[in-house]
C-alpha cells in the first residue's frame, strides 16, 4: 500500500495530527518563532513556532534548546519547511498562542527540511477578535488575567505617544504607550523593550494613517483599575497588514459606527485520526462503503463532469474550526466552538459530478482541493471580479468542468453509514490534474480489484505528462 509520504500532495494535515503517531510529515509555513526564558535569568528554557499549513490551519510547536541544537536547523520566520518525526501531545496551559486541543513536541530525531515558498501557505493566521468585542458590556469588573488562549485583536491606533525611556527595577527600558480602538472602545496597549522599539519604528515609518493593527497573542490585564492589553513574549504586533480582515475592518470603520460588543468563548477541536490511504474507483468505493470506517481515505480519480450547485461556490468560515459560521450583523457565530470571531474565513466549498466511466457521483471539492486546483482564493477570485455580484460563481470557476483529478476522500459518518453518497475530497494529488487525457481514462482496468496493492497507480498519478493548466510545477520528490 502507498505511504501518504509518496505524494506532495499526501502531506498530513495539520488539523489530522493525532497523538498515536510520531512519523507525521507535514508541509508548514513557521509563521512566528520566538524562545521562552526564565524571566529572572534570561536563560533561553525552549523554542516555540507556530507552523500554519495551506489549508489555514495552525499549531503550535515546542522545542527544547538541547533538541534544537541536535536538529541543526536555521529556521527562519516565514520560510516553509517539510517536517517530518515528532511527537503531538494535548495541550496544556494557559494563554496558548493557538486555539487548537493538542500542540507539537520536537523530537531528536525530527527532520526539518527548507523548501521553496508554497503560495497556497498563507503567510499569516490569526484568530481575530475586535477590540470592541473583547469584553460583554457591563462585564468590566471579571477580567481573566489568565484565560485559556492569548487574544489576536484588531483595531485602530489612536492616542499614539512616541516612545520614551522610563526606569524600572531591571534599570531604564524603553517603553510605548497608545490605544487600540474601533471607533466606540478602546484600551490601553503598554509595551515595553524590543517590542516597543520595533513597533514604534514601524509606526513612524507607516504611510496609511490611521494605522491598522493586530496585536497576536495578546492578553487582557488591569492596570490602575483601567483595562489594557498587554504583550507575552509570544506577542507579534502587525501594522496595515496586506490581508482581507485589516481592510475589511478599515473599510466599515469608514462607513459606520459602534455595535454591541458580544463575548467570545472558548474552542474546542477533536482531532481525526489518520488512516492509510487506498485507490478505489467510484464503483468500488460506492460499493465497499459501508465496509469502511468513518474518516478513513480513499484516492480517487475522475473527470469533474458538471458543477452541481453554482450558488454555493464558497461560505464564510470559523476562524479555529473551518465550519461554517452565521453572519449574525457583523459578527461569525461558530455554534461548534463555540465561539464569535470579528472576521469570517471565506473558503471554497464545491459540490461537483465526478464520473471515472465506472460510475458517477457526487463530489464535495473543499477549499483546499480548489486552490489547488485554481491556485487562487475566494478573496482574490472576488477581489478579481469587481462588476460582479459575490454569489455569483467566477466564470474561471467554471472551467474547472473537464478536469481530471486525483484526490483523497475522508469518508463521513453518514456516508459509512449509507445515508449520504455525497464524497468530501479534503486533498489534490498534486501532477494528477489533465484536461485532456480524461476520454482516454480508463478507472475500472487499472483498479480492478480493491484488494490489490495500489502502489503503481500512486506512480501513475505522479508521472502523468501534465497539460498547461497543471499544478505539476509545485511536485516535490523526494531523490
Ligand atoms: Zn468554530
Amino acid at each position: 500500500m502507498a505511504e501518504s509520504s509518496e505524494v506532495n500532495a499526501m502531506f498530513d494535515h495539520l488539523e489530522d495530527l493525532e497523538k498515536s503517531r510520531t512519523d507525521w510529515k507535514i508541509k508548514v509555513r513557521v509563521t512566528r518563532l520566538w524562545p521562552t526564558s526564565n524571566a529572572e535569568s534570561g536563560v533561553v528554557k525552549g523554542f516555540n513556532l507556530i507552523l500554519l499549513d495551506d489549508d489555514n490551519y495552525h499549531l503550535h510547536a515546542y522545542v527544547y534548546p538541547d533538541t534544537w541544537k541536535a536538529i541543526g536547523k536555521d529556521v527562519k520566520e516565514g520560510g516553509v519547511y517539510i517536517i517530518e518525526s515528532f511527537q503531538v501531545r494535548d495541550t496544556y496551559g494557559r494563554l496558548r498562542p493557538v486555539s487548537t486541543n493538542v500542540d507539537l513536541r520536537f523530537l531528536n530525531s525530527t527532520k526539518i527540511q527548507p523548501v521553496e515558498d508554497d503560495i497556497m501557505i498563507p503567510l499569516h493566521k490569526f484568530e481575530i477578535l475586535e477590540v470592541g468585542d473583547l469584553i460583554e458590556p457591563g462585564g468590566q469588573s471579571e477580567v481573566d488575567e489568565n484565560p485559556e488562549y492569548a487574544l489576536d485583536v484588531i483595531g485602530m491606533i489612536e492616542e499614539w505617544e512616541p516612545a520614551s525611556r522610563v526606569p524600572t527595577r531591571y534599570g531604564e527600558r524603553e517603553t510605548l504607550r497608545f490605544k487600540l480602538s474601533n471607533g466606540r472602545v478602546s484600551y490601553g496597549v503598554c509595551l515595553w523593550g524590543e517590542l516597543a522599539v520595533t513597533v514604534s519604528k514601524e509606526y513612524e515609518s507607516e504611510k496609511k494613517k490611521p494605522v491598522v493593527a493586530i496585536i497576536a497573542s495578546s492578553k487582557l490585564t488591569t492596570f490602575r483599575q483601567e483595562l489594557q492589553i498587554g504583550a507575552l513574549p509570544s506577542t507579534r504586533i502587525y501594522l496595515n497588514l496586506n490581508i482581507e480582515a485589516v481592510e475589511l475592518f478599515r473599510k466599515r470603520l469608514e462607513a459606520e459606527g459602534y455595535k454591541s460588543p458580544v463575548v467570545a468563548r472558548r474552542a474546542t477541536i477533536t482531532p481525526t485520526p489518520a488512516t492509510p490511504v487506498l485507490m478505489f474507483s467510484l464503483r468500488h468505493l460506492t460499493e465497499k462503503i459501508t465496509s469502511l470506517a468513518e474518516k478513513s481515505t480513499v484516492m480517487v480519480t475522475f473527470k469533474i463532469s458538471d458543477i452541481e450547485d453554482k450558488e454555493n461556490w464558497w461560505y464564510y468560515a470559523c476562524q479555529s474550526c473551518h465550519e461554517e459560521v452565521e453572519k449574525v450583523e457583523r459578527k461569525y457565530k461558530c455554534t461548534v466552538c463555540p465561539r464569535s470571531f470579528s472576521y469570517g474565513e471565506k473558503r471554497f466549498r464545491l459540490l461537483v459530478l465526478a464520473d471515472d466511466n465506472s460510475f458517477a457521483s457526487t463530489v464535495l471539492l473543499t477549499d483546499r482541493v480548489v486552490k489547488r486546483l485554481e491556485q487562487t482564493t475566494v478573496t482574490n477570485l472576488m477581489n478579481s471580479s469587481k462588476e460582479a455580484p459575490i454569489s455569483e460563481m467566477p466564470s474561471v470557476l467554471k472551467n474547472i468542468v473537464g478536469k481530471t483529478v486525483t484526490v483523497k476522500i475522508s469518508l463521513s459518518k453518514s456516508n459509512v453509514d449509507g445515508d449520504s453518497n455525497i464524497y468530501r475530497a479534503v486533498d489534490l494529488c498534486e501532477g494528477s490534474v489533465s484536461g485532456k487525457k480524461a476520454a482516454e481514462y480508463s478507472p475500472i482496468t487499472k483498479f480492478p480489484s480493491f484488494d490489490q496493492s495500489q502502489t503503481d497507480d500512486y506512480v501513475v498519478c505522479l508521472e502523468t505528462p501534465t497539460s498547461s493548466d497543471s499544478v505539476s510545477k509545485k511536485i516535490k520528490m523526494e531523490p
